[in-house]
């Protein structure tokens, strides 16, 4: 399923020639452009248009529909941040649910943390594993941990079918809700997912750009706070290749012990991951900084 790697995809010319621009109707209006070297790999799954490409600036890129999900320069900022606010916000946290996050980097920081016992995955696109071992070896490291369980699946339906309470933490690493993440973003979707953890268990989960959806972060928040009785808190960090060059968690955890998630309990041992290189973005400070909202946002979260 290699496709056409001759051909150049509609996503690259149509702003500057020999660039790639994002253009989605969830940022109408601006188009960030990153300088094409070469094109990697195009392809059609059953579920998204697949693209590689080698940029100027920032490594290897993946597509999905369009829309950058990682580069090799800044994917840490992601990575990092959605794995370790909610892992280090609990002690000890034993079995994870990775939902989405195919390229393996979820895996990769989870796998760092040596309380862990089991980590399921699942993901609806193979392509979009297949593609991360071929050009994104660093970050499909993450497959190689033997904790691992892929699944190659519908990320809604495996969670109406877990068993209640049965994980420390759940981590939805997906992509946006147009296309195959949609139901990700909805409130049955939330509901199955405090279901599935134990009390005092904790989700974060991908929640879009201060800067582009508060709309969309406004529904998020105010269907978590009627489903998750511990807490219910907004993150942020900077990754300058998505919309905006920030990205929104939205940290939650189930009814029973609490979880301050400002104040990590469970510092990351970084000397356990040597195979996976030291951790690039995430430390303790950054971590309670990342709760702090610009006054806009706050208004409206806190409302909720
Ligand atoms: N980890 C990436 C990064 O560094 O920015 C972010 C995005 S990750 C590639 C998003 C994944 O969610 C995609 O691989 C997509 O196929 C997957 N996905 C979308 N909808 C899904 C669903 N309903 N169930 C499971 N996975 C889904």
């Amino acid at each position: 399923e290699n496709g056409d790697q001759t051909k150049e995809p509609a996503c690259f010319s149509s702003v500057i020639p020999g660039w790639f621009s994002e253009m989605s109707p969830m940022w109408p209006g601006e188009a960030h452009s990153l300088k094409v070297e070469k094109v990697l790999f195009q392809g059609k799954s059953d579920y998204q248009d697949v693209i590689v490409f080698q940029s100027a600036t920032y490594g290897k890129v993946l597509v999905l529909d369009g829309v950058i999900q990682l580069t090799e320069r800044d994917e840490c900022a992601y990575q990092e941040m959605i794995t370790h606010l909610p892992l280090c916000s609990i002690p000890n946290p034993k079995k994870v649910l990775v939902i989405g996050g195919g390229d393996g980097g979820v895996l990769r920081e989870v796998a760092r943390h040596a309380s862990v016992e089991h980590i399921d995955m699942c993901e609806i696109d193979k392509m979009v594993v297949d593609v991360s071992k071929q050009f994104f070896p660093n970050v499909a490291i993450g497959f190689e941990d033997p904790r691992v369980n892929l699944v190659i699946g519908d990320g809604v339906a495996f969670l109406k079918n877990a068993a209640e309470g049965s994980y420390d933490a759940v981590i939805v690493d997906s992509s946006d809700p147009i296309g195959p993440a949609k139901e990700l973003f909805e409130k049955p979707f939330f509901q199955s997912v405090a279901r599935a953890l134990r009390p005092g268990g904790v989700v974060c989960t991908q929640a879009e750009s201060l800067w582009l959806h508060m709309d969309i972060i406004e529904d998020i928040v105010s269907n978590c706070r009627e489903i998750f009785k511990g807490s219910v808190n907004y993150a942020w960090t900077s990754v300058p290749t998505y919309p905006s060059g920030v990205i929104g968690f939205m940290l939650c955890s189930t009814e029973g012990p609490d979880v301050d998630f400002k104040n990590p309990v469970n510092p990351i041992d970084d000397s356990s991951s040597k195979s996976k290189g030291p951790l690039k973005f995430y430390n303790a400070e950054i971590h309670s900084a990342a709760f702090c909202l610009p006054s806009f946002a706050k208004k409206v979260i806190e409302s909720k």
